[in-house]
């Protein structure tokens, strides 16, 4: 379902961040992308996302290839399609947790009212049917996460991507997040994750190393 064939991304100023990557993840993997700081690990979930193009390769996403859609076209993959998760959470301040979560479907089309009645759903999946009208200030770094993981997957996405999700979270917070990840890929959600965190790389199914650009191995349990 995600294909990339001889991906690179050079940034303006010259820094290559990929340097020719091809892989395959197939529709319900639970995939772990370890690699020290700098090494492309973001870049590759970013453009494995569509939030940015790579300068050459070839990327697919489902039946699509990227680089043939419109602005418009990939928007409207990313929104039904992708979910994503990042390190410090992204909520937007004062605002309660079920408002952050119907404002992730605002591209779907759907009326303010049935889009709470999914964001309330999507708290209730991740434990929070307790805290619907706390805002972010109100919640524990935990919760918080809980909040965005259930923005990303309030729209049913097929593929949920998570920059070091756990990053800022204590051990036991981010257990629970885990949790929740492995949960989402038990439902049938296929799930990436960038992590720092060696216990989670080796609990996870495939761990995807990167080095300077490149993928250096593959481990699959
Ligand atoms: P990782 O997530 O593994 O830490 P990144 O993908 O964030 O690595 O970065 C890979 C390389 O690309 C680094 O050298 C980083 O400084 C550079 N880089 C990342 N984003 C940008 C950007 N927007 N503009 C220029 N260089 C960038
Ligand atoms: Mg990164």
């Amino acid at each position: 379902m995600i294909e990339l064939t001889e991906v690179t991304k050079v940034y303006a100023g010259g820094v290559t961040a990929l340097a020719g990557v091809s892989l395959r993840i197939e529709a319900g993997e639970l995939v772990a992308i370890v690699g020290p700081s700098g090494s492309g690990k973001s870049t590759m979930l970013n453009v494995i996302g569509t939030l940015d193009r790579p300068t050459t390769g070839r990327v697919r996403i489902d039946r699509y290839d990227v680089a043939q859609l419109s602005d418009a076209g990939l928007s409207a993959l990313r929104a039904t399609r992708i979910g994503f998760v990042f390190q410090h959470f992204h909520l937007a301040p004062g605002v309660p947790a079920v408002d952050n979560v119907a404002d992730g479907l605002l591209y779907s089309g759907l009326r303010r009212p049935e889009r709470r009645k999914r964001a309330a759903a999507a708290l209730e999946r991740v434990g929070l049917a307790h805290r619907l009208n706390h805002h972010p200030h109100e919640l524990s770094g935990g919760e918080r996460q809980r909040v965005a993981v259930a923005r990303a997957v309030a729209g049913n996405p097929a593929v949920l991507l998570a920059d070091e999700p756990t990053g800022a979270l204590d051990s036991t917070s981010g257990a629970g997040v885990m949790q929740l990840l492995h949960d989402l890929n038990t439902s049938g959600t296929t799930v990436i994750i960038i992590t720092h965190d060696r216990d989670i790389a080796t609990s996870l199914p495939r761990q995807l190393h990167m080095r300077d650009g490149h993928l250096t191995q593959e481990l699959s349990a």
